[in-house]
């Protein structure tokens, strides 16, 4: 029996119903296997803007350092679209990022039978996908200096800057590495060695960590082969790993192939500290407060909290399972569900994912009412 300390929080939109959800499963997990989680909350986001006056205050930074794990909902909103840069809900993101030394983000995409048509891809494409994209996420363009507009010589230009160390390329192919030997043992290395001079030495050094892992194939993909490959065929992926702008384009592509936001969960793992949990979607402020929106991209995201912050591999794997159950079961939300069909509440579906994780007689009743 464990006892954890949780930081939550839930930001905007939707991040506020979809983290409730997660909270009650993980409350469920209590229930059934006697662990304690506490839960502390902190304002982030718009949210926090209008309370607080900044994306990130420095007290939700703090609940966040003394937690063992965070779980974020989303950020964003129209209300704060027109805000300066550092007043913006998305700068909360980039400053926890950092701060919390997030080096890794972590991002599932798995197919599930029962919502094949669900997706923008054939059957025969997707079927069998089980692929994990790890993105570096605290280097590269999107941190680099010189960034920002300069005049020279009365003429206006923009600068960005890809810098990685040694160091930051080595522990992000090290934790691809290690997932990959827990999974079917194949690194795709993703880069533009052909053209930058970052990537040859992510490239350089990806066969250096390579050495250390002989039962993990290794293969190296240039990233506009890789885009196109995710589409072609993407059941030929196991672990991806590559660098912060092209981890983010590809994943966001890749999180398509499985045909909803509302399924995707995602880890940011941290160097130093605890690790955060959030779903893939952002706010979806068409759709916030209605009690429609999926909350299975922040129920997985619970899950890998699970196995990956507290090592309750037994627990993740029950709460992975109900989804599943209940999915096979007919249970839909208005984002997968099918022309015809009921589509269930938010509540609805986070009760019956409850009631399978007590209960495993619980889905023969579900099965007759939604099937
Ligand atoms: P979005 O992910 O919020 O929504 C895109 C579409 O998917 C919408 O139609 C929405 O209704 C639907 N959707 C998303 N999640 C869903 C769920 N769980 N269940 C059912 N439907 C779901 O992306 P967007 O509309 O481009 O952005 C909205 C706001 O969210 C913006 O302010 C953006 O900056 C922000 N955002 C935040 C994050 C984050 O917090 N990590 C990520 C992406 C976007």
């Amino acid at each position: 029996m464990g006892s954890y300390r949780i930081a939550v929080l839930p930001g905007d939109g939707i991040g506020n119903e979809v983290t409730r959800g997660a909270i009650e499963i993980l409350k469920t997990i209590e229930t059934r296997f006697g662990h304690q989680f506490a839960f502390e909350f902190g304002l982030i986001g718009g949210a926090a803007i209008d309370q607080k006056g900044t994306p990130l205050p420095d007290e939700t930074l703090a609940i966040c350092r003394e937690s063992d794990a965070v779980l974020l909902g989303a950020v964003g909103g129209p209300k704060w679209d027109r805000n300066p840069a550092h007043l913006r809900p998305e700068k909360g993101l980039l400053q926890i990022r950092k701060e919390m030394n997030l080096f890794a983000n972590l991002r599932p995409v798995k197919f599930y039978d029962s919502l094949t048509d669900s997706s923008p891809l054939k059957k025969e494409v997707i079927q069998g996908v089980d692929l994990l994209i790890v993105r570096e996420l605290t280097g590269g363009l999107y941190f680099g200096k010189p960034s920002g507009r300069i005049v020279e010589n009365g003429e206006e230009k923009a600068v960005d800057t890809l810098l990685y160390k040694k160091e930051e390329i080595q522990r992000i192919v090290k934790t691809a590495f290690e997932l990959a030997r827990k999974r079917k043992k194949k690194v795709t290395s993703v880069d533009k060695a052909n053209v930058l001079e970052s990537s040859r030495m992510w490239r350089e050094i990806t066969e250096e960590i390579a050495q250390d892992f002989p039962d993990v194939t290794l293969e190296h993909m240039l990233v506009d082969n890789a885009a196109m490959q995710l589409i072609r065929s993407p059941q030929q992926f196991d672990v991806i790993v590559t660098e912060n702008m092209f981890g983010d384009i590809l994943s966001d592509e890749a999180s398509m192939l499985t045909g909803s936001l509302g399924m995707l969960p995602s880890a940011s793992l941290s160097a130093s500290g605890p690790s955060l949990y959030e779903p893939v979607h952002g706010s979806a402020p068409d759709i916030a407060g209605q009690n429609k929106a999926n909350p299975i991209a922040a129920i997985l995201s619970a899950a890998m909290m699970l196995r990956l912050s507290f090592g309750l591999a037994k627990e993740a794997d029950a709460v992975e399972k109900a989804v599943q159950q209940v999915l096979a079961a007919g249970l839909r939300t208005a984002d997968i569900a099918q022309k015809g069909h009921r589509a269930v509440s938010t509540e609805e579906m986070v009760n019956e994912i409850k009631a399978v994780i007590l209960d495993n007689e619980a889905i023969s009743h579900i099965m007759t009412v939604y099937a």
